[in-house]
């Protein structure tokens, strides 16, 4: 206790069922940064067709944990070690996402001799739906630290006519998180009509274009999933007749890069309510950790949904500390800060008391891997796994 509980079965399932909705000429990478959990990527391996990395750490964990899938090296600010270390290993895509780091790839590629295929992440001047305000995450379509905008990407033009090992894969762009299917299609269409456009003006062929990932995950509604039906069938007429119009070549590869909405639901952080005081006429429920093993709700801002697991036994001689039954109960860690709280507010029929356990669902994204574990030295949580197939012992 505390506890991350990882149903490795029902992941590997989901994930099953969006390479189902895709269709053929979409891969679907994922986005190790969501959880890196050596095996969450097992149990997604053989149902993704590689996994998207952002820094070298990333990269030689995802190489070691799922050895031999393909891996794309993306992500800003990358050193010049990391650089050299997806040149000298032949990362499969590299996304560049400056023209100093495109000038390094080429120097790279010279030094080893080695061909190199980039993908240039762009910046391009298009909506979000809803504007930049519309989306709770915005990347891109406003000044940005992420990929390039239309003039660097001209200038990158140059710099790939004057290095013959690198060669131009297509374009790259993620542009916002937590977009629904229609909305995330609709992106995706002006994306790839933007990049047509792009090489086109250059004479260039695209590839590929990758369109990100991003896709809407509700945390106010854990049994809703991502209309991933709805978005492969979008993706599939867009390859199929282009964007601009139906004489115009499709763009023969599109790729997705999605994490959240891939591992979020299939991982639980389970632990125990220690005491339950009241303030000023509010409840509040304090928990065995907190917000350093799960910050996902500090992080955002939001309640993170749970379900009360109730233990009737009790070791005090005295009455046990508990929330009326349907009084809303404010859920908070051990961590010595006000921002130290898991969900607000929420009522809980029967009542919440000591000594019960309360399982957060949701946790299983951007959960343990962005928490700040070490403050406050409390243990860290443990971890177990349900339905592996991995035909090992277990250890
Ligand atoms: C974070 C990130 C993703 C994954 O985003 P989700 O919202 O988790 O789907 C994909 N691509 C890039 C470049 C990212 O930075």
């Amino acid at each position: 206790m505390p506890a991350y509980v990882h149903d490795l079965a029902g992941l590997a399932d989901h994930a099953k069922g969006i390479a189902a909705a895709l269709p053929p000429g979409v891969e679907f990478y994922y986005a190790a940064k969501a959880n890196p959990d050596a095996r969450v990527l097992g149990a997604l391996a053989p149902h993704v067709d590689g996994v998207e990395v952002a820094s070298g750490g990333e990269y030689a964990h995802v190489a070691a944990a799922v050895p031999g899938l393909p891996i794309a090296f993306g992500g800003p600010g990358k050193t010049p070690g990391e650089l050299a270390l997806a040149v000298r290993s032949g990362a499969h895509r590299l996304h560049v996402e400056s023209e100093h780091e495109l000038r390094q790839v080429g120097a790279l590629a010279r030094a080893h001799g080695r061909p190199v295929d980039v993908l240039l992440r762009a910046n391009p001047p298009l909506e979000l739906p809803g504007g930049p305000a519309g989306v709770p995450l915005a990347m891109g379509g406003r000044p940005s630290p992420f990929g390039m905008d239309p003039d660097a990407l001209d200038r990158c033009v140059a710099i790939l006519a004057a290095e013959p090992l690198l060669r131009l894969r297509g374009l790259h762009a993620h542009l916002a998180s937590g977009l629904g299917a229609d909305a995330l299609a609709a992106l995706g269409a002006s994306l790839v009509q933007w990049a047509e456009a792009w090489a086109r003006g250059h004479g260039l062929a695209v590839e590929e274009v990758v369109l990100g990932g991003g896709m809407e995950v509700d945390y106010g509604a854990p049994h809703a999933r991502f209309d991933w039906a709805t978005y492969g069938s979008a993706l599939g007429r867009l390859r199929a007749h282009g964007s601009a119009s139906a004489r115009e070549p499709a763009v023969p590869l599109l790729r997705i890069e999605p994490g959240r909405a891939v591992t979020a639901y299939h991982g639980w952080y389970v632990t125990e309510v220690l005491d339950v005081k009241r303030s000023r006429g509010r409840a509040f429920a304090v928990v065995r950790g907190g917000t350093h093993h799960l910050r996902t709700p500090a992080a955002r801002g939001h309640a993170q949904p749970f379900t009360v697991l109730p233990r009737d036994d009790w070791a005090y001689p005295w009455a046990r500390p508990a929330s009326g039954d349907g009084e809303p109960v404010t859920l908070v860690g051990q961590l010595c800060t006000p921002k130290d709280v898991l969900a607000a507010d929420i009522p809980v029929a029967g009542g919440l008391r000591a000594g019960d356990r309360v399982a957060f669902a949701m946790a299983g994204a951007y959960a343990f891997n962005i928490s700040h574990r070490d403050f406050l030295m409390h243990p860290p949580p443990t971890f177990h796994y349900l339905g592996e197939h991995t035909g090992e012992a277990p250890g």
